[in-house]
């Protein structure tokens, strides 16, 4: 049987296919991410060349037949012209995509909330003069937990007693800060430093386009976040879902 699928996708991964073909990813609002081998990709006659790469925002006309897919038709919606201008932009964005590939993608509205925190991403990093890739990633991941149905719970005071002491732990279990006297409530307590307790109250409270007002992050804030976000991510879905620090 044939059908027709007509989508939005968010080309995410382009692979060398053959001699002249490409294998091209699209991320989807509705049918997670679609695989789709494009033959003769790189011939002359292949007015997609420069439309169907990554990062560009597409709508898609797609027939499926026998669990494969060909593209029937396409048309460029956006390519984030101002990402393309800058390297670290573009660098920020093509290491979040490779995390996306390999994301576990069984959950309907979860693929449909991570299509849109995608698309508000480029969105955001295309139109904002100011750029801080360790704040974008850091809230990139941050809200991609709640796409997967695991979000944090940040809130500005201690979790078990509702005190105003630092918090200087995080409940893998629940994604909770703790303070210091509330460390053994859980045996998954796990050290936070004072800079990472504050951008996750930060972040907890902004949205895309605000997170650039955060004080940019240095490095080793983001690769903290990462590990914790890893321990969290692998303690609710098995899965350590950054594998670059
Ligand atoms: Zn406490």
């Amino acid at each position: 049987m044939i059908k027709e699928i007509n989508t939005d996708g968010i080309v995410i991964r382009s692979d060398k296919y053959g001699e002249n073909g490409r294998l091209l990813y699209f991320l989807t609002p509705d049918h997670g991410i679609i695989s789709i081998v494009k033959h003769g990709f790189n011939s002359k006659k292949n007015i997609g060349r420069s439309i169907l790469q990554p990062m560009n925002y597409v709508k898609l006309e797609i027939i499926e037949e026998k669990n494969k897919y060909k593209i029937n038709d396409f048309e460029l919606l956006d390519n984030f012209d101002y990402i393309r201008s800058n390297y670290d932009r573009i660098e920020t964005i093509l290491n979040i995509f490779t995390v996306l590939n390999k994301l576990p993608l069984n959950d309907l509205d979860g693929n449909r909330m991570i299509f849109f925190l995608v698309k508000k991403l480029l969105e955001a990093t295309d139109k904002n003069t100011e750029f801080s890739s360790n704040n974008t990633k850091i809230y990139f991941y941050y809200q991609l937990a709640w796409c997967l149905g695991i979000n944090f719970n940040i809130s500005t005071k201690c979790s078990v007693c509702s005190s105003n002491e630092k918090l200087e732990y995080i409940d893998i279990s629940n994604g909770n800060l703790l303070c210091k006297n509330c460390k053994s409530t859980s045996e998954y307590s796990f050290p936070v430093s004072e800079n990472l307790s504050k951008i996750l109250i930060d972040i907890s409270e902004v949205k895309f386009d605000r997170i650039y007002k955060i004080k940019d992050q240095k490095d080793h804030i983001r690769k903290e976040f990462i590990n914790m976000f890893n321990l969290y991510t692998d303690f609710h879905i098995n899965h350590k879902i950054v594998s670059e620090i």
